[in-house]
This record gives C-alpha cells, sequence and structure tokens, in this order.
C-alpha cells in the first residue's frame, strides 16, 4: 500500500489518543477517519482557495469553480461514471429521498411495488415509506438466508411486473454481506423494475463500475469515504436523471427566473440548489482521489483479511455468536452471551477499542436476527491486527467482569 510513504500517525490524525498511543477505532462503517490529504484539501479550500462557485467574474471563484467540478470528476470516476452523471446530494439519505421524491413521484402510482430487503438501513426503507404515504406504491420485502445475505432466490419468486424499482443495500452495514449485484440487477430487468444500489459500505470497500453493473441509481455518502460529512453522491443512469423533475428549488438550479414561469438547469445542476457544500465537496474529491492511488482491490484484499482473522478469534471464544457470512465486506456484527453491546462497548472504550453497539439504523434486520442490537467491528484502509488483538482483549476482560 502506498499509504507506507507516511506514518500511520502523521496520516490519519484522528487516531491518535492524545497521549500518542493507538486508538484501536474499529467504527469505520459508521464513518471513516480522514487522512491528512483530505484534511489538508479541505484547509486550502476554506482558507487560501476559498470563494464561491459558479457565480464569480472574479479569478479566485473561476478557479473554486474548476477544483468543484474536478472534485465531481473524481468522484465519479471512482463509479465509473461520467460528471454529468453525478449529483451532489447532502449524503446517501438525501439521494435516496432525491430519488423517492422526483422519479418516485413522477413514475409511480398506486398498485405500483417496489422491492426492499430485510436487512436495509433505515435510510432505504423510510424514504419509500413516505413515498408510499404519497402515492399508494405498495412495498415489499424480500428476507435474507441463514448467513445473512439478501435472498435472490426469494427476490426471483416475489417479483412481478408490477414492481417498478428494487432497492438493495450492495454491501449490509450490519452484516458486511456483499450483493450479487449482476444477479440482482438481472432479476430487476426481467420485470422491467429500476434498481438503486445503497453503496454506502460498497465505495470505500469494493471497486464499483456503475456502467458495468447496468444500475439506475447508485447513492453513497462521502464520510464513509475517508471524507468529510455533509456531501454525498446519486449517480443516475442520464436518460432517467434528464427526464426527472426538480426537487428543491432555488438559486444555482435554474435556467430562466420570472413570476410566471422558472426553467431549471440541466441535470446535475437542476438538482443542486443554493449555494454548495464547497469545501466538503474538495475534500470529497481528495477522498476519491486517495482511495484510487491506494487502489480498491488493495483495500479489499486487506479487510478481507482482517475479517477473517477477527471471525476466527471470535469464533475461538465460545461466548461469541457470529452473525453474517464468511466473506463480509470489511464488517463483523457479534453477540456476547449474557452481555448487552452497549455494556461490551463501553468495557471496549475503555480498553482503548471503539465498536458499534446497537441497531446500526436497521431495526428490521435486529427483529429477523431475534436481537435488540448487535455489536459490530468494522475495519478500514489504516486497521490492522493490532486492532483484532485489542478487541479480544477487550473482550476477555468484559468476560471476567461479568463472570
Ligand atoms: N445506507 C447504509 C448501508 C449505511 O451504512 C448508511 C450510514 N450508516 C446510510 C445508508 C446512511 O448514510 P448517511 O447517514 O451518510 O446519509
Amino acid at each position: 500500500m502506498n499509504t507506507a510513504t507516511l506514518t500511520r500517525e502523521a496520516q490519519w490524525p484522528g487516531l491518535i489518543n492524545p497521549d500518542g498511543s493507538r486508538w484501536h477505532y474499529l467504527d469505520t462503517a459508521a464513518t471513516a477517519q480522514k487522512p491528512q490529504v483530505v484534511i489538508d484539501a479541505m484547509m486550502r479550500a476554506l482558507g487560501s482557495d476559498y470563494a464561491t462557485v459558479h457565480r464569480g467574474v472574479y479569478a479566485r471563484s473561476a478557479d473554486m469553480t474548476l477544483a468543484f467540478e474536478a472534485a465531481r470528476r473524481k468522484v465519479a470516476a471512482l463509479i465509473g461514471a461520467q460528471e454529468s452523471e453525478l449529483v451532489f446530494t447532502r449524503g446517501a439519505t438525501e439521494a435516496i429521498n432525491l430519488v423517492a421524491q422526483t422519479w418516485g413521484v413522477a413514475n409511480l402510482k398506486a398498485g405500483d411495488r417496489i422491492l426492499l430487503s430485510q436487512l436495509e438501513h433505515h435510510s432505504n426503507i423510510v424514504p419509500w415509506q413516505l413515498l408510499r404515504d404519497r402515492t399508494g406504491v405498495e412495498i415489499d420485502v424480500c428476507p435474507v438466508t441463514e448467513d445473512g445475505r439478501i435472498d435472490l432466490a426469494a427476490a426471483e419468486r416475489m417479483l412481478t411486473p408490477a414492481h417498478k424499482l428494487v432497492s438493495f443495500a450492495h454491501v449490509s452495514n450490519v452484516l458486511g454481506s456483499v450483493l450479487h449485484v449482476e444477479h440482482a440487477v438481472k432479476l430487476a430487468r426481467n420485470v422491467g423494475a429500476k434498481i438503486l444500489l445503497d453503496g454506502c459500505q460498497s465505495v470505500a470497500r469494493i471497486a464499483v463500475d456503475v456502467h458495468a453493473i447496468d444500475a439506475d441509481f447508485y447513492v453513497f455518502s462521502a464520510h464513509k469515504l475517508y471524507g468529510p460529512t455533509g456531501i454525498g453522491a446519486l449517480w443516475a443512469k442520464p436518460e432517467i436523471l434528464d427526464a426527472m423533475p426538480p426537487w428543491h428549488g432555488g438559486g444555482a438550479m435554474i435556467d430562466r427566473v420570472t413570476f410566471e414561469k422558472t426553467t431549471y438547469a440541466p441535470a446535475p445542476q437542476r438538482f443542486e440548489a443554493g449555494t454548495p457544500a464547497i469545501v466538503e465537496a474538495i475534500g470529497f474529491g481528495a477522498a476519491a482521489d486517495y482511495v484510487t492511488g491506494v487502489g480498491l482491490d488493495v483495500i479489499h484484499a486487506h479487510e478481507t483479511a482482517l475479517v477473517a482473522k477477527a471471525r476466527e478469534a471470535l469464533q475461538a471464544m465460545n461466548s461469541i455468536r457470529l452473525f453474517g457470512p464468511d466473506d463480509s465486506a470489511g464488517i463483523v456484527s457479534f453477540a456476547m452471551e449474557g452481555v448487552h453491546p452497549h455494556d461490551l462497548g463501553t468495557i471496549l472504550d475503555e480498553e482503548g477499542v471503539a465498536i458499534r453497539a446497537g441497531h446500526h439504523c436497521a431495526q428490521p434486520l435486529m427483529d429477523h436476527l431475534g436481537v435488540p442490537a448487535t455489536a459490530r467491528a468494522s475495519f478500514g484502509i489504516y486497521s490492522d491486527e493490532s486492532d483484532i488483538a485489542a478487541l479480544v482483549r477487550g473482550i476477555e476482560r468484559t468476560k471476567r467482569i461479568f463472570g
């Protein structure tokens, strides 16, 4: 990995405790720590390079506009797309709401059906329920297999010509299970449905090419990709994006405004009302560059090896129940017999280990697993075996405390 060119400490300031020791951060699936290159790019954008975009007649603003659009190009390139196909949103959540409230309202009507899965994040459930309230569409829920994957054999049985949309997570934020996207796309196509893929957990973990996958919509957030919060992306096929009506109205998304009638800018600007998150976009672009530079194949191999080691170590402790498949991407969810995940999380924190404990914004999946919450360790580029060793030490201490 060319990350070795900087020391770990210099490159990931967020991973260093105040006393200089290493923080065992195992919550990258919630949000990733930032490499120094992203922080530096954002500091420059906020300081010496700062100006607005798209409107300025002065050189600084013209330069910032170029940098902003270059960031869009870098983020689009990360998923094999063109910049004209990529809308900046506040995050994946906003991107899904955008699709539901524009494409969904324009194209779906009472009697149409949407297929979701049991393992979806609330961000890929609630926007569709809001659309259901508005239009009368019906929602169906594809079950998950015993080992925690979206059950595509069940999806095939469930899908009918009434289904206009399939919306699945590419990688589960709880179980780390990876969707067989080509198969899912084929099933959607067989019934003439569009397919949206929630790429929040996949873009930073596996190489994605939206055109090769032949998806219709792909959404993700910058902050899980080693970039900042407050920005994310919606990619859609150009012909779909071009036909989508605007959502939020305001500056920057228009062509011409009169009180009688307003005409709109072409996509992607049509969906970006108001002054955008300029500094965050620069950070997003820097993060896309960084991840591309390291290489998603390298990242994937690194995280796969860590998942295998973590699962093996946890399996060896007979008080641990593991969830999800062995080949999960970067994420391991588990439960400890007789210990609530929150208690485990608190004791681990005392040991300098940060995990996530809770329902992970996937309550329907918790209901299916029959638990109120799970403990989740998730890895990133910067994770290593010392993090797993610290996790195991913390679990052993928890065992002693709880007898
Ligand atoms: N989908 C998945 C699979 C996620 O992991 C997350 C974040 N936990 C989201 C959607 C929502 O992302 P955001 O909060 O950044 O909009």
